[in-house]
């Protein structure tokens, strides 16, 4: 199955939140489901002809699967892949949940989108693929490459003056979580320890997805 190229304020639709697919402009007036937003504005119901009326409360089972797509579209997972990180999750010890946002966590993808080098996710995703980004000094291309505990990840050489970069990391101005500790003027990151739940500021039910898949 090939990645979603279609529009992506759809999918915050869909779910009826926010997923900051966009960069900044989730982060302004422009955006569909902003509650600043007036209601006369407002696209916070699902996309399509029906949406309006698929604004009803659902069963218990499409709850669960609601919070699977949002987790799976926020980190820009595809389902065999999301699939394959629960089945991990649920073989390590601990909660299996947990488990399971600790390593969308830990993709590289994600943590150059953490340290703030990337608008959105996605466009952190093109930086590692197009080999901006190094992990203990080599450069890896991977996006779902898990960093672990004491990497150094920074910007190539190239990347660090890069317009894009350098104006993400001045004008974002997003906060790096506490499980990485930046370092030479934020053009590197350290990943100081896993992260905890309680580190992770996604609003994801993750116990719903447990629930789905362990069927
Ligand atoms: Fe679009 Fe971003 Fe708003 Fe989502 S949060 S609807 S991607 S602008």
């Amino acid at each position: 199955m090939a990645r979603y190229t279609g529009p992506v304020c759809r999918l915050c639709r869909r779910e009826r939140t926010k997923l900051f697919l966009k960069g900044e402009r989730c982060y302004s007036m422009k955006c569909p489901v902003s509650e600043a937003v007036t209601d006369r504005h407002s696209r916070a119901y699902p996309p399509g002809e029906h949406g309006r009326d698929r604004m009803r409360q659902g069963s218990e089972y499409l709850g669960q699967l609601r919070e699977k797509q949002k987790a799976r579209r926020t980190y820009g997972v595809l389902e065999r892949q999301f699939r394959n990180l629960y089945e991990e999750a649920n073989r390590q010890a601990g909660i299996t949940g947990e488990n399971l946002l600790r390593m969308l966590e830990l993709r590289l993808d994600n943590v150059t989108f953490r340290a703030g080098w990337g608008a959105s996710r996605a466009q952190a995703r093109q930086l590692v693929r197009h080999g901006h980004i190094l992990v203990n000094a080599k450069r890896v291309t991977i996006p779902s490459y898990r960093v672990r505990a004491g990497d150094e990840i920074s910007l190539a050489p190239s990347a660090r003056e890069m317009f894009v970069v350098r104006r993400n990391i001045d004008t974002l101005d997003r906060e790096v979580p506490l499980w990485l500790e930046p370092a030479e003027g934020r053009q590197q990151v350290r990943v100081a320890s896993l992260p905890e739940r309680q580190q992770i500021d996604e609003a994801i039910r993750e116990q719903l997805i447990v629930e789905l898949y362990s069927k």
